[in-house]
């Protein structure tokens, strides 16, 4: 197969491994950096161009698009699908998982555990989505933040009301989440490919750190899931229509909470916890999967 890995840099990590599986397997790779794709929208025969050209044709595309550029490499994932290519990561999907908002309140209609979160517009509004919540200790988020930059603790009431009313001002999205204290710091990342969790980590944050991301100094270690925490994981993969995705769950005393999920995860740190080839994985689903015209979501419906 021709596939295409949409990265802005062939030297990360995660797309190395990716590389490296897939010509392991007899695959021809070639490295797309999705800001250098420009493209024509007619009704026959959209096209991606790329460096002066049309871009060649590819059986399938793997995004790893960064958080950055989310709204462009949506539009250029978008762009494959309208020209039939297979896309590992659907671009409704990525969208879905992109805004934590939206992905909470599509995990919230089926059912799957989630902190109670609040979420508003108007300063004025502060203190009663503080209460919305349960008060105090309240997790402050912005909607597109990612390696835990843009997420706070306010231990008091009125300390969240300040972080909020700061956050507003700027015009900024944000959601207000109960803070599960119980959770000590730490959260499991259960890696799901094609509807099953194929490795998962414990990562703990730093000494009074209440983040466990791995780029705020938290660290990774292996840990045996139980089936709720599996069957969660599962699930919330599949409401966003992800096939290979990061699902973060914190322990809390009514059983797994998701936290967040990620269609970009990295794979370095769930690698090295769990000893597993995850990158060989993630390409037997792109062969099993890897069909024109194999997109489920049609347009962009929630
Ligand atoms: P990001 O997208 O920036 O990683 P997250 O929502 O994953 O943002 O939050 C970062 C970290 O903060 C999480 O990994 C977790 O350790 C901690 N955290 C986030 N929300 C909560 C919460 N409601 N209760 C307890 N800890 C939380
Ligand atoms: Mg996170």
């Amino acid at each position: 197969m021709k596939i295409a890995v949409l990265s802005r840099n062939k030297h990360l990590y995660s797309t190395r491994r990716l590389i490296e599986a897939a010509e392991a397997r007899g695959h021809e790779v070639r490295v797309v950096d999705v800001l250098k794709c420009y493209m024509n929208i007619v009704s026959k025969k959209p096209e991606v161009h790329y460096e002066g050209k049309k871009l060649e044709h590819v059986d399938a595309v793997i995004p790893r698009v960064g958080a950055s550029v989310t709204a462009y490499g949506t539009s250029v994932l978008r762009q494959f699908e309208m020209m039939g290519t297979y896309t590992l990561i659907e671009s409704v999907a990525l969208s879905r998982s992109r805004d934590k908002l939206r992905a909470l309140q599509l995990l919230s209609r089926k059912g799957i555990g989630l902190p109670v979160t609040g979420f508003a517009n108007k300063p004025g509004d502060s203190k009663d989505i503080i209460k919305l919540v349960g008060g105090a200790p309240v997790v402050i988020k912005l909607l597109e933040g990612t390696q835990g930059i843009g997420v706070v603790l306010a231990e008091t009431n009125k300390a969240a009301e300040s972080v909020i009313e700061a956050f507003m001002g700027l015009q900024a999205n944000i959601l207000v989440q109960e803070f599960i204290k119980e959770a000590g710091g730490a959260d499991i990342r259960c890696l799901v490919v094609g509807g099953k969790v194929v490795a998962a980590m414990k990562r703990q944050g730093a000494e009074g750190e209440f983040r466990s991301n791995l780029h705020r100094g938290g660290s990774a270690s292996l840990v045996k899931i139980t089936p709720e925490e599996r069957a969660t994981a599962v699930s919330a993969a599949k409401v966003l229509g992800l096939s290979v995705a990061g699902v973060d769950l914190l322990r809390s005393e009514r059983g797994p909470l998701v936290m967040e999920v990620n269609s970009s995860p990295g794979l370095e740190g769930i690698e090295a916890a769990s000893g597993k080839d995850v990158a060989s994985i993630i390409i037997d689903e792109l062969e099993k999967n890897a069909r024109p015209n194999n997109t489920k979501t049609r347009g962009d419906k929630g």
